[in-house]
């Protein structure tokens, strides 16, 4: 009888525990080379990024901030293993982040702020304060969310410091004397406590996609679509970053823009990027929208004797998007549809579905696809 006990024990041994001990390991293994994998391309795709008012650069040192990423984790006691699978934000602390070291960009002096001061100035240099409530508090998590994500990523991009001043760089940041001098005297002081009422009322909330902090990529207005950034950057690695439609931009002044140019004018802005550079504008096909992307934005159009991409066109005209046609008459006539990269939250969409009746949760689910709001 004991025999057969024993046989029954190692045959067990042999078909689930031996075999569920090797998954396990392989199943790990290609998460971490998923994560890798992910980051290679980024870096591959950084000479491509560009930016803009209200913007967010993209991380252009994914190995290295994962390096950094993990010596953090070793500081607060995660194993490895919650590195390759999903973060638990519970063994985070608000304390490990109480503080940022942001960079004045300007006279390049590093300033040690508390967090939620500190987004109060991001909160009120990013978005406008008459929007509805629910919008500032979109962005104060947001912010909060684009805050951690640097300082658990640490780039060393900015030396001593987590986070920088300038918008084209990091997130934009003011101080509150300085905001309220652009404000009526009258108004002040309940613009800013409405300013700090959305960071308070949202305190301690980031942004997670399978538990861990995501890059919330934000930019002002999205034209009617969102756009993935595999069609601004390239690359990959963003699941929640994906088009998503929002009714109600076009309410807003930061929808449409112009700009007209000489023929001139526009064939020496090619000729910079170009030197061989040439078009026929009496030929009705010298300029050709080749592809768009799934945010109804430009792909590529031929101008000329060159393909480029919307992106391009946008960086070399200072184009306030990639969503644009060109009409030739006398001169060149660019018109313009939204304005950023359109990678993440729009601000004037926030507004638009806080007027409809969203949270600030329903603003950033409605954004960033399959994510969570947590406290931390
Ligand atoms: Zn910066």
């Amino acid at each position: 009888m004991k025999k057969i006990v024993f046989f029954v024990l190692i045959l067990v041994i042999l078909t689930f525990i031996i075999p569920a001990f090797f998954t396990r390991v392989s199943v790990q293994s290609k998460s971490y080379y998923e994560n890798n994998l992910g980051n290679t391309e980024k870096n591959a795709n950084v000479e491509e990024q560009q930016s803009g008012t209200n913007e967010q650069n993209n991380d252009n040192q994914g190995q290295l901030e994962n390096q950094k990423q993990n010596e953090i984790f070793e500081q607060l006691g995660i194993q490895n293993e919650a590195q390759e699978k999903s973060i638990d934000l519970t063994q985070y602390d608000y304390k490990n982040f109480n503080t940022v070291k942001l960079l004045h960009k300007k006279t390049n002096t590093i300033e040690e702020i508390p967090l939620d001061e500190y987004l109060c100035g991001v909160v009120s240099a990013e978005m406008p304060v008459d929007f509805d409530i629910e919008a500032l508090k979109a962005q104060a998590i947001v912010a909060r969310t684009y805050t951690i994500y640097k300082i658990m990523q640490n780039q060393s991009k900015h030396g001593d410091a987590n986070i920088c001043d300038d918008s084209s760089c990091c997130q934009a940041w003011i101080t509150k004397q300085d905001r309220q001098e652009k404000w009526e005297e009258d108004k002040r002081e309940d613009n800013w406590n409405k300013i700090v009422l959305a960071v308070n009322e949202t305190k301690g909330k980031i942004i997670t996609y399978n538990g861990k902090p995501i890059n919330a990529f934000f930019h002002s207005n999205s034209g009617g679509a969102t756009e993935a950034p595999v069609n601004v950057w390239g690359g990959g690695g963003y699941p929640y970053l994906q088009s998503v439609e929002t009714a109600g931009e076009e309410g807003y002044e930061q929808y449409s823009s112009e700009l007209q140019l000489s023929k001139e004018e526009f064939i020496s802005k090619l000729k910079e990027k170009y030197s061989d550079f040439s078009i026929d504008f009496s030929d009705a096909n010298c300029i050709q929208i080749i592809e768009y992307t799934t945010g109804g934005r430009i792909k590529t159009i031929k101008i000329g004797n060159h393909n480029l991409s919307g992106v391009e066109v946008r960086s070399i005209f200072s184009l306030k998007s990639a969503n644009f046609t060109i009409e030739i008459n006398e001169n060149i006539k660019f018109n313009v549809k939204g304005y950023g990269h359109g990678v993440g939250l729009s601000q004037t969409g926030s507004d638009s579905l806080a007027k409809q009746g969203y949270n600030c949760e329903d603003i950033i689910k409605h954004f960033y696809v399959g994510v969570n709001v947590v406290d931390f």
